[in-house]
């Protein structure tokens, strides 16, 4: 596999990569029923500290509402099996994935008496786009298809069945050449990447689209509002931005806990701004590496660190 994993937490218990197994009749595997988290541990000079924890829990446990699914472990437990999973595997850095699904009983589409089931895996992941994404930016294409509308499915709750949508937009950004998608909402406003929030700078103001516009609630996307804010800028964070205003935007860039700020140089065919990273990108993009590399001590609650003092 391309995931450096010796030990995953299932269900109460700490399992090797091969023991780590679903059944097929899992009623996840056949509805989309599961909710997840992604969520970043990084290095930094406090040894290993992931950040905005308590954040994706409250997010995993809001997910789990529409489903009416029980998560069967509490906060303290799940929080105790992923820094173990860190300490276990030695992990500097790494990516956090919690998933909570249905598992098997019966597979009619009412989850009826299956059990809900849980896993925490940990494994070294770099730049989601890429190194040179962080710094050059990347192209992006508007997709062809639409983001599922809020009054459709909750687009607020991260849901593994959504990521579909994410995967066709993608993939069809990657075979036109793009690197990611832009995904507009039903209406046809922008919404958000496959897997990322955006932001749009004009005339030294930020955007980005809100709740409303059926986006997933980014931790990234609320750590970059604050941080633009201390620094002084105007963020509207309930913004509606239609298809063209990309083009005219002095700067674009995503958000999120894998990609963590990308700036975008391309829309399609059109070149944005200087056709680089803007100096907004780049002074909240820094602004959010000294923050999760700790080289600041602002926000120290937001960090869970790994090795207790
Ligand atoms: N939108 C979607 C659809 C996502 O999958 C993600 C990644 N979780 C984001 C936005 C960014 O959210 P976050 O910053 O919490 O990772």
């Amino acid at each position: 596999a391309d995931m450096d994993v010796d030990t995953i937490w299932m269900d109460g218990d700490f399992v090797d990569w091969d023991d780590a197994q679903v059944h097929v009749l899992t009623h996840g595997l056949h509805y989309g029923t599961g909710v997840f988290e992604g969520v970043r541990c990084y290095d930094t000079e406090r040894g290993p500290a992931i950040f905005r924890w308590d954040e994706h829990l409250d997010r995993l446990y809001d997910s789990a509402k529409p489903y009416d699914m029980e998560i069967a472990h509490d906060r303290e437990e799940l929080t105790e099996a992923t820094l173990e999973l860190i300490r276990r595997q030695d992990l500097e850095s790494c990516y956090i994935r919690p998933l909570v699904y249905y598992g098997y009983n019966s597979l009619g589409v009412s989850p009826g008496d299956c059990p809900t089931k849980t896993m925490i895996a940990c494994w070294p992941w770099g730049a989601y786009l890429g190194e040179d994404a962080l710094e050059n930016g990347i192209d992006v294409m508007v997709s062809s298809w639409r983001k599922h509308a809020s009054s459709q499915v909750p687009t607020n709750a991260k849901t593994t069945g959504l990521y579909v949508n994410s995967l066709l937009a993608g993939e069809e950004a990657r075979q036109n050449g793009y690197r990611e998608a832009i995904v507009l909402n039903k209406e046809g406003h922008v919404a958000e990447g496959p897997g990322e929030n955006i932001f749009l700078v004009r005339d030294g103001e930020i955007f980005t689209p809100g709740l409303a516009q059926s986006i997933l609630d980014g931790i990234t996307r609320n750590t970059v509002i604050t941080l633009a804010r201390e620094r002084g800028y105007t963020v509207n964070d309930e913004a509606v931005i239609s298809r063209g205003e990309l083009h005219t935007a002095d700067e674009l860039f995503f958000t999120g806990s894998a990609a963590e700020v990308t700036p975008i140089k391309q829309v399609g065919n059109v070149s944005i701004g200087s056709g680089t990273r803007g100096p907004v990108t780049e002074e909240l993009q820094k602004a959010f590496f000294d923050l999760v590399e700790r080289r600041t001590d602002d926000h120290d609650e937001w960090f869970t660190y790994i090795d207790e003092e």
